[in-house]
């Protein structure tokens, strides 16, 4: 039997074969995943990690997929997303959400609770395990600055809580998680002096996005990592790359660090696009960008 098969039989974890990428990424373009799994528990993520382990699949892990560009000839074997592992509970200073609650959602209820520490992360359209994946930041905070601990799941479903002060991590870098999945993140936050204060700053940081941001359009934010001592906008912006287009693909006019799908672009077109701004770049300035979004399938 060929694993579909199997696996449509097993009823382990809702699934969905042959599942448009296009509908789970923020930049609306690229092919199916082979198996798009959508598990409910713990129960049933364990179950279907179980399942590819035995049947030899690739297996990845989608939180939101704002920080994906998928190739258009999609990917072979199971995408997981952990969308519906969201609870979030405040008890005290302490938050605790699970891996695919929405950031901002996160936030909100935070600053709701007049506890800080996170209202920098406000407006980033990512999940919690998205966000510890790559220690997601803006506005001077990180999404590690708070973090006490995260709970895993191992590739044989184990769980186990690994404390920060044990995880070595960077601007936009978490080492020796990438084949661990996110569960649940925990943080320690501050009861902020002024609570009205407090919401006010989220609401300052959502407008500055929206004016900032071409929020209009799809995309998966900044396209490339901040260089030391530099911004990859600024230096796109100085070569006069705003606006350059290969298809449907655009280097946004109104911010230079994002590639925006203004149509139907394909998702060769925008890795062309990111592949043209490289080499201007190096070509013009001396830097060499390095992407911050990932790439999934063949390109
Ligand atoms: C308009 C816009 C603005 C943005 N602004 C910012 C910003 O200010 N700062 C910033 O840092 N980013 C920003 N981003 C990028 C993006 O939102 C973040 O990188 C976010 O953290 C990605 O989360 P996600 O759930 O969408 O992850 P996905 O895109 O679904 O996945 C990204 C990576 O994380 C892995 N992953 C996801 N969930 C888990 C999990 N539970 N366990 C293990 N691995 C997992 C995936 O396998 C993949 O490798 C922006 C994006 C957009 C579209």
């Amino acid at each position: 039997m060929i694993w579909e098969e199997k696996l449509k039989t097993a009823g382990i974890t809702p699934v969905v074969f042959n599942a448009p990428m296009a509908a789970c990424t923020t930049y609306k373009t690229g092919g199916a995943a082979q198996a798009l799994a959508l598990p409910q528990n713990l129960e049933q993520l364990k179950n279907i990690l179980l399942f590819a382990k035995e049947n030899n699949l690739r297996l990845r892990v989608l939180g939101l997929g704002s920080n994906i560009l998928v190739s258009d000839g999609g990917v072979s074997g199971v995408v997981c997303c952990l969308k519906n592992i969201s609870g979030v509970d405040i008890n005290g200073n302490m938050l605790s959400a699970g891996a695919g609650a929405p950031l901002d959602e996160v936030v909100r209820k935070a600053t709701d609770a007049g506890l800080e520490g996170l209202e920098g992360l406000s407006g980033i359209p990512g999940s919690v395990g998205g966000a510890v994946f790559m220690n997601a930041g803006a506005y001077n905070q990180e999404t590690f600055d708070h973090l006490l601990s995260i709970d895993f799941m191992d590739e044989s479903g184990r769980i186990t809580t690994l404390l920060k002060k044990d995880l070595k991590y960077g601007y936009r870098r978490v080492e020796g998680i990438e084949n661990l999945i996110v569960l649940n993140a925990l943080w320690r936050l501050t009861p902020a002096q002024n609570a009205a204060a407090l919401k006010t700053r989220r609401l300052e940081i959502l407008a500055s996005r929206a004016q900032k941001q071409p929020l209009e359009y799809p995309s998966a934010g900044s396209v490339f990592k901040r260089p030391p001592n530099n911004f990859a906008s600024a230096l796109i912006d100085k070569c006069g790359l705003k606006g350059l287009r290969i298809g449907a693909a655009q280097v946004s006019p109104k911010h230079a660090g994002f590639i925006v799908n203004t149509g139907n672009a394909a998702a060769a077109d925008i890795k062309q696009l990111m592949d043209e701004v490289q080499k201007r770049v190096l070509a013009q300035t001396g830097v060499r960008l390095e992407l911050e979004q990932i790439l999934w399938g063949d390109f």
